[in-house]
């Protein structure tokens, strides 16, 4: 009986105000208000068009949600929660739509991951699809199978004419991709999909393939169409693998996107007909930032706006890929037709045209054009490569800002120009110049996006930015203090000798610090153990393997035995090793496989009679593509008496969906480093895979050689103004290629001790 309960409502509606007017309506019979997963199975059974099934408010755990029912285009039926983001499926949870003009909303997901292959799935199985439905203001909140390289995804979209908008994904940590649109059968092809107003929150690097944002379609189904719409989203860091956005298939229409501070590009690596514009991508200038790149026919890049962004190769800003005659439908389509115009690039480094041009990618970009786009560099530094015959791209009325115009076309003219940041966020120059994006482009803003009640991610936590807390050698429990202290904060160890006789475990990021004048010896295994979520910060320690049990295989720092979710960081500072060498194999870092580090940073610090290695980072030996850390710095740094290796860093596999791994050594010395003869690659330094490598202002004296492998890609190694004294040269090996060596060795120099 909705009427007499709307009367009452509206009549008492002044003294109680709105609230009592909500909570009436939630007890008429389309209000179905259910609290357990029996009266939900009921109320889905029972519902008609214009019905409303609302969760009680509270935690439902292990919630298998089957939504099925037939509404109508003015009267769906909907799933909501009593009270917007206090619905939260826990444990085991996970949500399946099937029917005609359904719509979800308000429903968090966090504290679990879902027992099968889907959170969010817009079908009840292969035959049963959603179609015309709408998924809105849902959250997936770190939502991850506790194994790091189980797959899993987050939402798979399939039937037709669906909508998925205004959600928040955040925090997706295992592998498989978080967004998918699904072509696999007809009923989900040209499907008209709208993914719209979603913030697709921080996901971090995955160190593996597997870790992409949004994928529309796989190469299987990819010259079909999809007429899939994705706009006005907010891409956060979306860091997990190379493919921010990977459209394989034909017909989308990308525009007014966001990609804010993300390593990867927006690639249309399958299909044709698609339409790119109208996006903004700030860079930062960090790492691996990229923006567009183009495969296949009949592409429009236009009016896109691209800043700060650093990537290289294939994940430059802006990308024209060379394809394969008669391309099998997995490999690369020749781009034909391809229209790029009016977009601006501000600071960013490569622009790269007929990129990936080799024996088999032979077939060059065609009745192309690239016309009115604006680029600018404050160094005036030219940012084309070209690596084949661009005589198929007709450029016309670009400007630059270079000191020389490029030498490959005409259509480039050199300008003057003054920039000026406008109100929304965008640099136009403050001349009229007619080319580059329009001032009225509108830029989508990390508010419009997501679920309005639920607040989006901040900054990582950074060491040191906590408060201290002090603890003296008689109070002695450095372990209470590391236990009580909140991420972030610094546990400072005043001068004398500590013994410390438990694990010291991490699940926060937290720095220990001592001023030179302390002296750490421990009785355990290891001393400091990160789980997941932890990380390290050691500042002006001295620490002594002394006190160590004498077994094989001690560490002073290491992993989670276990599969680890969040990425880790860890910091080596002012500080000295010594006396590792209670028992053989003693290293200084060691780390367990699933376990991954955005980051290892040493600097200013000593490291003498080691029996194992100081950095051990070689547990991922499936060849898969996985490895332990992105980036591992060694800076002004000095190691004496190490028997196995400074740095065993292994990716092994062929794939090449990862930037990293990343090592940086300069300015350090190696003395006696690798004689032990449980060395098992009689070297120092074993780079196995490593993407990017730079050895400059070293000394190594009296060590086994340096053993760098290429495997995949395009490594790049740097050896410069090392001094090699009663050491070999390097060796670098290209495993997978017939091609000479690419490392740059230069002005070392190699002397006999
Ligand atoms: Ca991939």
């Amino acid at each position: 009986m909705k009427t007499p309960i709307l009367v009452r409502c509206l009549s008492i509606l002044a003294m109680f105000g709105l609230v009592a007017c909500t909570t009436a309506s939630n007890l008429t019979s389309s209000q179905n208000l259910v609290a357990d997963q029996a009266a939900f199975k009921e109320a889905v059974k029972q519902a008609k068009p214009g019905d409303t099934i609302t969760l009680a408010n509270g935690v439902w755990n292990d919630f298998e949600i089957l939504f099925t029912g037939q509404g109508q285009k003015d009267a769906p039926i909907r799933l909501t929660a009593q009270t917007k983001g206090k619905v939260i499926l826990s444990g085991q949870s996970n949500l399946r739509l099937a029917g005609e003009y359904l719509e979800v909303s308000g429903l968090v997901f966090k504290n679990g991951y879902t027992p099968t292959q889907e959170v969010i799935s817009f079908r009840q199985n292969k035959d049963t699809l959603a179609n015309n439905s709408r998924v809105t203001e849902v959250v997936i909140d770190n939502y991850n199978n506790p194994e790091r390289y189980e797959t899993d995804f987050w939402v798979m979209m399939y039937g037709k004419n669906n909508r998925f908008d205004h959600n928040h994904l955040e925090g997706k940590s295992n592998k498989g991709v978080t967004m998918a649109v699904r072509m696999n059968t007809e009923a989900s092809q040209e499907n008209y999909h709208r993914i719209d107003h979603n913030y697709f929150g921080p996901r971090a690097i995955l160190g593996a393939n597997g870790g992409e944002t949004l994928r529309i379609g796989t190469s299987h189904h990819s010259r079909k169409n999809s007429f899939t719409t994705v706009e006005n989203n907010y891409f956060d860091r979306c860091d997990g693998e190379l493919e921010i956005i990977s459209s394989k298939s034909g017909k989308n229409t990308i525009r007014n996107n966001t990609f804010y501070q993300s390593r990867g590009t927006l690639t249309m690596r399958h299909g044709n007909n698609t339409l790119v514009e109208g996006n903004v991508f700030f860079g930062n200038g960090a790492d691996h930032t990229g923006g567009i790149r183009v495969i296949n026919a009949g592409q429009i890049v236009r009016n896109n706006y691209l800043e700060g962004l650093t990537g290289t190769r294939f994940g430059g800003a802006l990308v024209v890929m060379n394809g394969v005659p008669n391309s099998p439908i997995n490999r690369y389509d020749q781009a034909k037709n391809a229209v790029i115009e009016n977009n601006t690039l501000i600071n960013s480094d490569n622009i790269q045209l007929a990129a990936g041009s080799d024996e088999e990618r032979s077939a060059v970009p065609v009745d192309s054009t690239f016309a009115n786009n604006l680029i600018l560099n404050d160094d005036g530094r030219d940012v084309f490569t070209v690596y084949d015959d661009v005589s198929g791209i007709a450029f016309t009325d670009n400007v630059l800002n270079t000191s020389s115009l490029p030498d490959f076309a005409k259509g480039f003219r050199n300008e003057s120009v003054n920039l000026v940041r406008a109100e929304n966020g965008l640099m136009f120059p403050d001349n009229e110049l007619g080319v580059g994006v329009a001032k009225t482009l509108e830029v989508t803003t990390k508010e419009q996006t997501g679920a309005e009640w639920y607040p989006k991610a901040g900054p990582a936590v950074a060491f040191g930015s906590g408060k201290t807390i002090t603890v003296s050698p008689d109070q002695g429990s450095i372990q209470a203090a590391v236990e009580s202290a909140q991420a972030g904060d610094t546990v400072l160890l005043e001068a004398g000798n500590y013994v410390v006789t438990k694990f010291l475990r991490l699940d926060k990021p937290i720095t220990i610090k001592g001023n030179g004048d302390v002296n750490l010896t421990f009785e355990r295994t290891t001393l400091f153990e990160i789980l997941d979520g932890g990380g390290l910060q050691i500042i002006g320690l001295n620490i002594s393997g002394a006190d160590s049990p004498d077994y094989a295989g001690n560490s002073v720092i290491r992993t989670s035995p276990y599969s680890m979710l969040k990425n880790y960081r860890l910091e080596i500072i002012d500080s000295n090793f010594t006396a590792l060498d209670k028992n053989h194999s003693f290293n200084v870092v060691s780390v367990a496989k699933g376990t991954f580090a955005d980051s290892m940073l040493v600097r200013n610090s000593s490291f003498s009679d080691v029996t194992g290695s100081v950095f051990k980072l070689h547990a991922e030996l499936d060849d898969y593509g996985i490895y332990n850390s992105e980036y591992l710095t060694i800076e002004n740094s000095t190691f004496l008496n190490i028997g196995q290796m400074l740095v065993d860093y292994y990716r092994g596999g062929r794939d090449e969906s990862t930037f990293g791994p990343h090592l940086v050594l300069v300015d350090s010395k190696l003395e006696n480093v690798g004689h032990d003869k449980r060395n098992p690659f009689e070297s120092s330094l074993l780079l196995h895979g490593v993407q990017v490598a730079n050895l400059e202002r070293n000394e190594i004296i009296n060590s086994k050689p340096f053993l760098i492998n290429h495997t995949v890609g395009e490594p790049k190694t740097r050896i410069i103004q090392n001094k090699f004294i009663g050491t070999a040269l390097p060796e670098v090996f290209e495993l997978n290629s017939n091609l000479p060596p690419t490392a740059i060795l230069q002005n070392n120099s190699v002397m006999s001790q």
